[in-house]
């Protein structure tokens, strides 16, 4: 897939050989700005890189401006229905905006949002859902992935015709295969960056599988520059879902893998809350650090597996095994197998001064 056009959002570059960010929404009312200023710290302590902010109307600008003031984030605004609430997002320093520019106004009223946004150098997102095309688009199934690609691709243009490029696309459908076949077809059609996503995707249940397999199909086939998965559950979750497909999938510079077996009659402890703990705790390191961690459950599979990981962890009759890079360093208690492998996971990942890095 060729290389697309780099835009940025405050310093976070999307596009060009940037690699892929993670965005959320904020979930808090705006009007409590603590609340929301501690929703975007958490974002960004889970790995979230971008945070979007709906504003919902004019009364709510001022506390956009203090949230855009002290946010730890780069923010974007996500506007509907009303111009002048973006002009004055972009105006208290939005680092870029959110529109379907088919519900926006009248086309003067983009223009001038066009205007200000290029004054300012940020960019706009032309977000467009399945269910939000104009019916001139059509809205056969068949062709609803087809629909949304021509609706987008004249708001493209209609943007470029006013002399601005700093666009990025989305074309969000519940649907995983017209969601996919829909960003196929733009990947082709332009070279503008591409935010990807399946737009209310569910809980976090079948949310995380309908993203993982659409936004890591696309991302497979190298399209999508920036991604958020939408969940009916706490924003924390769609930053650390989306860390993860991105990490399964190579495209981040560090993690843990958590490999743990299936369990089966043979397992010889009660593997499954021991795995889940394991999971938790891992989750706290924000290392850049790339490592594989195995928790196995018994000694016929177990210490093969566990050996191939960094650290690996195998239960045999009552006795834990843990390895490091294949080699036998120390049998635990399976009481204490859990605490101790977390040890030595921090020693692995802390510098000389006990800094995570
Ligand atoms: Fe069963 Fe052992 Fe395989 Fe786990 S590692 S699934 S306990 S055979």
């Amino acid at each position: 897939m060729a290389m697309k056009q780099e835009i940025f959002i405050g310093p976070v570059g999307i596009g060009g050989s940037h690699p892929v960010s993670v965005q959320s929404m904020t979930s808090v009312p705006l009007a409590d700005v603590a609340a929301t200023l501690r929703q975007i710290q958490a974002l960004q302590t889970a790995g979230c890189d971008i945070v979007r902010v709906a504003i919902l109307d004019r009364d709510s600008l001022p506390y956009f401006g203090q949230v855009i003031a002290r946010s730890v984030l780069p923010v974007v605004a996500d506007i509907h229905f009303d111009a002048v609430l973006a002009l004055e997002a972009i105006g208290l320093g939005a680092q870029g905006i959110r529109i379907n520019p088919g519900n926006i106004g009248s086309p003067d009223k983009v223009k001038d949002i066009l205007r200000l946004a290029n004054e300012r150098e940020i960019p706009i997102r032309i977000g467009v859902n399945s269910g939000s095309i104009e019916k001139k688009y059509g809205h056969g199934t068949a062709s609803r992935a087809g629909a949304m690609v021509s609706s987008v691709m004249d708001k493209v243009k209609f943007f470029e015709d006013n002399g601005f490029f700093r666009i990025k696309i989305s074309l969000k459908s519940p649907d995983v295969p017209e969601t996919v076949h829909a960003y196929r077809l733009i990947a082709g059609q332009c070279n503008y960056p591409l935010h990807l996503g399946i737009t209310e995707a569910g809980t976090r249940f079948s949310g995380t599988i309908k993203s993982a397999i659409g936004i890591g199909g696309l991302l497979l086939d190298g399209i999508g520059n920036t991604i958020r998965v939408s969940l009916t559950a706490d924003p924390l979750e769609e930053v650390r879902v989306g860390r993860e497909i991105l990490r399964v999938l190579g495209l981040m510079p560090g993690g843990i893998e958590l490999i743990s077996c299936p369990t089966c009659g043979r397992t010889s402890v009660d593997l499954i809350p021991l795995v889940e703990e394991v999971e938790k705790r891992l989750n706290a390191f924000k290392t850049r650090k790339k490592l594989q961690v195995a928790v196995m459950g018994c000694e016929v599979n177990g210490p093969g597996e566990a050996r191939q990981a960094d650290i690996g962890l195998a239960f045999s009759r009552n006795k834990g095994y843990i390895f490091r890079k294949g080699h036998l360093i120390e049998k635990i208690a399976p009481a204490e197998a859990v605490d101790r492998l977390i040890e030595i996971v921090g020693e692995l990942c802390r510098d000389e001064a006990g800094k995570i890095t």
